[in-house]
C-alpha cells in the first residue's frame, strides 16, 4: 500500500473533463453525442496567432524564458490591460504562468493553511472550492442566488468576513452561471474592505471580453485603493480560443510579485516560448476575430435562453456573460446529477449538473453554448423529447 499524503484526499476536480470523456467513450462507441458539457470555444485560434507561434520555433525560442514571461509579452499584457481598463499597469507586476488555473493555486496556495478562512462563489468554478479545501484553509462559501442573476451580493461577501479571512475569490462574468455583477455591488464591495486591510482579493476576470446585451466589464482593477492587495487573474483561453495552448496571466500586486515567480520556477520555469510569442501576437494583432466569435455567443445566447425557457420544468435567467446558461431544471423533479445522467444516457446531449459547481449548484444544469446554433437546437428537441 502507498502512503499517499492526507492532502490528497481533500483535492477536488472538474467534473467537466469527466463528462468529456464520459461523452467521448460513448462517441467510439458509435453514439451521436452533441457536448454542451466542456466550457471552451468551439473556433479554432486565429490564423495569425497560430502563424507567429509556429514561427518562434522556427525561429528557434526553444529554451527557457524568464519564470514570470518574456518582457515583450509582460508589456504587451500591461498595454492590453491599460486600452480595455484604462487602468495604467507595471509589466512587472504580470506574471504569465501556463494557463487560467496555475494563478488560482498559486493565490490559495499563498494564503490557505489550516485555520485560514477564503471565500469563494458556490456555485462557481470547482477549482477554487478544491484548491482551498487541498491547502488546509476553510472554505467560506458566498452562495450565487438565481433573484439576483447570480451576480455576487457585496454586503453578503463583508458578512462573511471573520480575523481569519485572508482571501476573497470572485469572478464576473461567472463560469458556471454567466452572472454578471453590478458595478454598484462592486463598489460597494470595494468600500466595504477598506474596513478589512489584511484581506486580500482573488478577481478572476478570464471571460472579462464576453458580455452581452451591452453590458460592460467592470475590472477590479478600476479600483486603486485595493490595488496592493489584488491579484488579477486573466488569460488567452476563452478570448482568443486557445485553451490548449496553455497560456494565461495574472496581475499582482508589487508585493506578491516575487512569491509568484518562486511558485513559477518551483512549478514549471515558464510557459513554452512559442505559446508566449502566440500570445503577443494575440495581443497586438487585429482583435476583429474576437468581436466575431463573442458576436456568434451573443446569438446562440439568444436561442439557447429561450430555447430552454421552453423546456418543460425548466427556467432560465438571461445569460448576461460567458458562454454558458445555468437553466433551473428543479421543475422537472430530477436531481442536477440525475438530469445531467439521462440527458446524456437517453438524449446523448453532455451537460454538467449544477452540483459539479459547489452544493449551492442543485436543481441547476450547466449548458455550454460555445457550440454550433444547429447543435444547440437539436440539443433541445432531444432534451424535451426525453422529457
Ligand atoms: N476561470 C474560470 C472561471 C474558468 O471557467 C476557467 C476555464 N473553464 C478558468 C479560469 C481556467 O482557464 P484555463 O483553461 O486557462 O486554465
Amino acid at each position: 500500500m502507498l502512503h499517499l499524503a492526507q492532502s490528497m484526499s481533500r483535492l477536488g476536480t472538474e467534473s467537466a473533463f469527466e463528462v468529456l470523456a464520459r461523452a467521448q467513450k460513448l462517441m467510439h462507441e458509435g453514439r451521436d453525442i452533441i457536448n454542451l458539457g466542456i466550457g471552451q470555444p468551439d473556433f479554432q485560434t486565429p490564423p495569425h496567432i497560430v502563424e507567429a507561434g509556429v514561427r518562434a520555433l522556427r525561429d528557434g525560442h526553444h529554451g527557457y524564458t524568464p519564470a514570470n514571461g518574456i518582457p515583450a509579452l509582460r508589456e504587451a499584457v500591461a498595454i492590453d490591460l491599460e486600452h480595455r481598463h484604462g487602468t495604467a499597469i507595471d509589466p512587472d507586476h504580470v506574471v504569465v504562468v501556463p494557463g487560467g488555473k496555475p494563478t488560482m493555486f498559486f493565490a490559495v496556495l499563498m494564503f490557505g493553511e489550516a485555520g485560514a478562512e477564503i471565500m469563494y462563489p458556490n456555485p462557481g468554478f470547482p477549482i477554487y472550492e478544491s484548491v482551498i479545501r487541498y491547502s488546509g484553509a476553510t472554505p467560506v462559501p458566498i452562495a450565487l442566488e438565481e433573484e439576483n442573476g447570480f451576480a455576487f451580493d457585496a454586503e453578503t461577501v463583508l458578512s462573511h468576513i471573520t480575523p481569519r479571512t485572508r482571501l476573497i475569490i470572485v469572478n464576473s462574468p461567472a463560469n458556471p452561471t454567466g452572472g454578471v455583477t453590478p458595478k454598484q455591488q462592486i463598489d460597494k464591495l470595494v468600500a466595504g474592505l477598506a474596513d478589512h486591510p489584511n484581506v486580500a482579493i482573488l478577481s478572476d476576470e478570464i471571460y472579462s471580453q464576453m458580455l452581452y446585451g451591452g453590458r460592460q466589464h467592470v475590472s477590479l482593477l478600476h479600483y486603486p485603493e485595493i490595488r496592493d492587495r489584488l491579484i488579477l487573474l486573466d488569460g488567452w483561453s476563452k478570448t482568443y480560443a486557445m485553451t490548449g495552448w496553455r497560456l494565461g496571466y495574472a496581475v499582482w500586486p508589487e508585493e506578491l510579485v516575487p512569491h509568484a515567480t518562486r511558485l513559477c520556477i518551483n512549478d514549471h520555469s515558464c510557459v513554452n516560448a512559442a505559446a508566449q510569442y502566440a500570445g503577443i501576437a494575440a495581443l497586438t494583432g487585429p482583435q476583429e476575430a474576437v468581436a466575431e466569435m463573442v458576436a456568434a455567443f451573443d446569438a446562440r445566447r439568444r436561442i439557447i435562453v429561450s430555447e430552454l425557457n421552453q423546456i418543460p420544468g425548466f427556467t432560465c435567467v438571461d445569460a448576461a456573460g460567458a458562454f454558458y446558461a445555468f437553466p433551473n431544471i428543479s421543475g422537472t423533479g430530477l436531481t442536477a446529477r440525475q438530469a445531467q445522467d439521462k440527458f446524456l444516457d437517453e438524449a446523448g446531449v453532455a451537460t454538467i449538473a449544477g452540483t459539479s459547481f459547489g452544493a449551492y449548484g442543485e436543481g441547476y444544469l450547466r449548458f455550454s453554448y460555445a457550440s454550433s446554433t444547429q447543435n444547440i437546437l437539436e440539443a433541445m428537441k432531444r432534451i424535451k423529447a426525453c422529457l
